[in-house]
């Protein structure tokens, strides 16, 4: 699993420096559309978060526009996530995904490409290089662990949750609850 894990993040690196992506907040949509994905935006329940529909040589992802402006470009992350790693799947529905975010049953098959698709989103929106660089550059104002995650979400434009999980899951602190 670790080496999947490093695979991931290679292919989400790979994709950033093939773009010349730099600097944070990651451009989701134009990649995707840079890999020939049309993305497309519609409000639907709130618990869809979108979709990945391959026909032939047209590969569309749907966005639940109804959603959080950071979920979408998770949601857009994920849906790259599933068109980079799992070939194959004709039309591919994502529901409430991150439910199982946190405490996700890897043993659980159909669970196995969520988990890897959202480790490929949070690798692609929270590259361990930029965050790297940011902690190193992240005065020591006396500013407290939380401001510091809120500021660089805002910064990477992800979710609080989004960010403090991608930081312990780097080693770059410790879980805070
Ligand atoms: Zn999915």
């Amino acid at each position: 699993m670790l080496g999947k894990r490093k695979s991931l993040e290679d292919e989400a690196r790979k994709l950033l420096q093939t773009s010349g992506v730099e600097r944070p907040p990651v451009p989701v949509e134009s990649l995707a559309r840079a890999l020939g994905i049309d993305v497309r935006f519609s409000p639907a329940k709130e618990d869809v978060s979108g979709a990945l529909i391959r026909d032939g040589d047209s590969v569309v992802i749907a966005i639940n526009s109804a959603q959080h402006e950071n979920r979408q470009r998770f949601t857009i992350a994920h849906e790259i996530g599933h068109f980079v790693l799992h070939k194959g799947t004709q039309v591919h529905f994502d529901e409430d995904f991150r439910i199982n975010f946190r405490n996700a049953v890897s043993s659980e098959a159909t669970n196995v490409d969520e988990i890897e698709a959202n480790r490929f989103a949070a690798a692609l929106l929270m590259p361990e290089g930029f965050l790297r660089r940011d902690l190193l550059r992240l005065k020591p104002d006396g500013s407290t662990l939380d401001n510091a995650i809120q500021s660089l979400a805002v910064r990477y434009k992800v979710s609080t949750r989004a960010m403090e999980l991608r930081l312990v899951n780097l080693g770059f602190i410790s879980p805070v609850d």
